[in-house]
């Protein structure tokens, strides 16, 4: 009896499900699966991060005596060739990802295919409401989730250290750099995190989230980190509330799989399409600086923080009235920490067509969002470099850059005011 371990979004060996639960005869593997891949261009800098991660992964294993198979190809084929190999049976992590699940019912046909939780805290259906349900709201679902949270939740999956390595042609070594590992920065940033994490300039945030999203670094390795913190006298509550976002936004997906590219609230909103506009807002060229900012910054980087995020995603639905399946599919191309689950999360909650139900209608208003959170500008500054030459209240204030007029840097693409006041009324009309 040979167990496949097949690595997915859990790239290392330490506080591994799969190597905690395995036993006897295994065989590691991973599977770059084209209908992920092919999308993408040659140059993309997350498919570099994933070969990496798989390269440090192999070497991690080797270290252990194990090894990995890394292979190109439709996992359900790949299951089929496994089968004739003498593979019985194969664990792995589950992925909530719409298109993950449509795949693992597949191979699962083939071989059995057993998924034992790995990559959040809780599994999709234990945190219930009263009556049984699931949560659409967060506020509760975050209490309950502290009410039933357990040493379990969180324990070191110890490896087992009763594996052998199946025989099977694993490929050449491949060289590796080095990964991040988030967690000594956490102590400190821990301290300013409530009050400094909405200020794109100071990188105030914790940086988890393409280790979570690959598995370089688990959700149980942070979080028994953040209790050791706590312990040392560290106020983590604001960043654990975060996370648990994150889990919310997972089950949300995993009870709701259509929400993927539907709204969860039908606003029946006359969208406008895709246009220059849109093309505009994809490459930073809208003339709304801290907009323009943080779209670049993405195309130059694949990542950009949760405030620009949030006030980007709102100037797109609200704005623009484009629907937010356009965004989530532009961020989704170009984000490092692309997750289905936290990108739609994230895009529905700022379109206002998420599980919340919010009693007013939320739109940013992107001259002050900057105002607020880049007062000096730095953040435009350092991404914008046709603006960085002026006085801060210049950058915020569209009637004094209109009158600077900036060589090479565009005017405005709409004037928000009016498009604010338009998205409220349409948004009110159509609430429920
Ligand atoms: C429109 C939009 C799209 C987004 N797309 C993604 C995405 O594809 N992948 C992704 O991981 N996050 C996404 N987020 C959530 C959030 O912006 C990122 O998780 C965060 O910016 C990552 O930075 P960090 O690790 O430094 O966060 P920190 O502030 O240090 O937070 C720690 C961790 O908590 C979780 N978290 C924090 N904020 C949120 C949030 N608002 N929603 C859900 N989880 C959160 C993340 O796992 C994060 O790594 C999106 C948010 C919005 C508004």
């Amino acid at each position: 009896m040979i167990t496949a371990l097949w690595f997915r979004r859990d790239l290392r060996i330490e506080d591994s499900s799969l190597l905690a639960h395995a036993s006897g005869v295994v065989l590691p593997l991973f599977i770059f699966d084209p209908a992920l891949i092919d999308p993408l261009p040659e140059e993309d800098r997350r498919v570099a991060h994933i070969q990496n991660a798989v390269a440090k992964l192999k070497a991690d294993l080797k270290a252990i005596g194990l090894n990995l198979a890394i292979v190109t190809g439709d996992p359900v084929a790949i299951f089929t060739q496994l089968k004739m190999q003498g593979v019985t049976q194969v664990l792995a992590a589950p992925d909530y990802d719409p298109y993950a699940r449509k795949r693992d019912r597949a191979a699962g046909e083939v071989l059995p295919l057993h998924l034992i939780n790995d990559c959040y805290l809780y599994d999709p259906d234990e945190i219930r409401t009263q009556s049984g349900g699931f949560y659409r709201v967060f506020t509760p679902f975050y209490r309950r989730s502290l009410a039933i949270l357990c040493p379990g939740h969180s324990d070191e999956r110890i490896r087992s250290d009763a594996l052998t390595l199946a025989e099977h042609d694993y490929g050449p070594d491949r060289p590796c750099t080095p990964i991040d590992d988030p967690l000594p920065r956490l102590a400190h940033i821990i301290p300013d995190y409530p009050t400094a994490r909405d200020f794109p300039a100071l990188e105030a945030t914790g940086h988890l989230s393409v280790s979570l999203r690959f598995g370089t670094t688990g959700i149980r390795q942070i979080a028994r980190h953040l209790k050791a913190l706590q312990e040392r006298g560290h106020k983590v509550a604001p960043l654990w509330r975060q996370l648990i976002w994150r889990e919310f936004y997972a089950q949300l997906l995993f009870h709701h799989p259509l929400s993927a590219s539907e709204d969860l609230t039908p606003l029946n909103i006359e969208w406008s399409q895709p246009d220059e506009k849109f093309q505009r807002w994809q490459v930073g060229q809208t003339g709304f600086p801290i907009i323009d900012a943080a779209m670049r910054q993405l195309l130059q980087t694949g990542w950009m923080p949760n405030r620009a995020r949030m006030v980007t995603a709102s100037f797109l639905c609200k704005d623009l009235l484009i629907h937010w399946t356009h965004g989530e599919a532009h961020f989704g191309r170009y984000l490092m920490d692309y997750d289905a689950a936290q990108n739609v999360g994230g895009w529905q909650w700022a379109a206002g067509t998420g599980a919340d139900a919010q009693p007013f209608v939320r739109i940013f208003n992107p001259w002050l969002q900057s105002k607020r959170y880049d007062p000096e500008g730095a953040y435009i500054r350092r991404w914008v470099p046709e603006l960085a030459h002026l006085e801060a209240n210049a950058l915020h204030d569209p009637i004094k850059l209109a009158a600077l007029s900036p060589p090479g840097y565009p005017d405005p693409i709409v004037d928000h005011a009016h498009a604010a006041r338009r998205a409220q009324q349409l948004f009110k009309e159509r609430k429920r």
